[in-house]
């Protein structure tokens, strides 16, 4: 569901995603001594083929755990650069560098040292969507499963800057009535098109339906309000991280669960829970972006190699320590 204003490049194409394929990757990847990691939001042959299947920082603590001398990172650049980051001595590939983040791209380097000078003694959270050089700047990271305890945990007297998801932020401001909270206006236009108009009338089509709502989604402020009003059954909506959603699908007791994110999602939910029936709020929901780790995509990246993830080393240990703090507070969970 593309954003008119965001141009999603051609994906490679040609290759079909058959048994011989699969075999082919296998055989290839063992060839290499290579891992292959999948995020929740990649295409169902992707995650069927991975080694490891979980949200952005699960991932990377795997790609820094696991034994190999190569990580190959099936999801978006800013995750496989998290990943170079917690593994600076592995070598990281990804099957398509040119797989962006609208989120991610909504702030750069340049725009929040300017933001900072105008806020010189606030304290900098950002939301693991992130550039490693965004990163190299903040104070705290933060996921959506931690966000809160984060912002929480600074001085109360102290200016927050908190990026770069205006929903996630107003979730943050809400929740820790903070006055001095600063938000950077940035979307990710595959959450944002999930919208409230759409989340009432599948709730009222589907009543007795739970709902997983992930934060990022701009549908979120509205769910919470819909659920004050007794619009929507308070206790049937959970707000939750991608990991936090396979949790409660492994629990659920629910026949069926509408799931308010990425669609890429379904799969790894109906794996975890299969009696239940998940449904998604927007099918329309997909990121263009994951997609374009296609199956010749990620032949491409075994037979030649590419394309390796390279971050600075200096803009690295500076970005590390960003990451480490949030990984110190509350528990982070994994992030989208
Ligand atoms: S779903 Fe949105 S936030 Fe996630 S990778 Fe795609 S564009 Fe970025």
């Amino acid at each position: 569901m593309p954003d008119p204003g965001v141009s999603i490049p051609a994906a490679y194409g040609g290759v079909e995603a058959t048994p011989e394929w699969a075999a082919e990757i296998k055989r290839l990847a063992k060839a290499r001594n290579a891992v292959i990691l999948a995020h929740n939001y990649q295409l169902p042959a992707i995650q069927d083929i991975a080694d490891y299947v979980g949200d952005s920082l699960g991932l990377s603590r795997v790609a820094a755990e696991v034994e190999a001398d190569e990580i190959i990172f099936c999801g978006v650049h800013f995750m496989a650069e998290s990943a170079k980051i917690l593994s600076p001595d592995k070598r990281v590939l990804i099957p398509d560098e040119r797989a962006g983040c609208s989120l991610a791209d909504s702030i750069t380097a340049e725009q929040l040292r300017e933001w900072k000078a105008d806020y010189p003694d606030a304290v900098v959270v950002s939301y693991v969507n992130t550039t490693a050089e965004v990163k190299a700047l903040t104070d705290i990271c933060c996921t959506s499963s931690n966000a809160v305890e984060v912002v929480a945990s600074i001085d109360p007297d102290r200016d927050v800057l908190f990026l770069p998801d205006q929903f996630l932020g107003a979730h943050v401001k809400r929740e820790t009535g903070r006055d001095n909270i600063h938000i950077w206006a940035g979307e990710c236009h595959v959450h944002a098109g999930i919208n409230g108009d759409e989340l009432t009338e599948q709730a009222d089509s589907h009543p007795d339906a739970e709902l997983y709502i992930h934060p990022e989604c701009g549908c979120a402020t509205s769910a919470l309000y819909l659920a004050g009003e007794g619009a929507v059954p308070e206790d049937k909506v959970k707000i939750l991280s991608t990991g936090g959603m396979i949790d409660a699908a492994r629990e659920s007791t629910a026949k069926q669960v509408l799931v308010a994110t990425e669609v890429g999602m379904l799969h790894q939910l109906r794996k975890a829970a299969p009696d239940v029936d998940f449904q998604p709020v927007n099918p329309r929901a997909a990121c263009p972006y994951m997609k374009m780790i296609t199956p010749a995509a990620l032949l491409r990246c075994l037979t030649e190699g590419r394309d390796e993830v390279h971050v600075d080393p200096e803009i690295a240990a500076k970005a590390r320590l960003s990451v480490q703090r949030m990984i110190e507070i509350g528990n982070p969970g994994g992030g989208e």
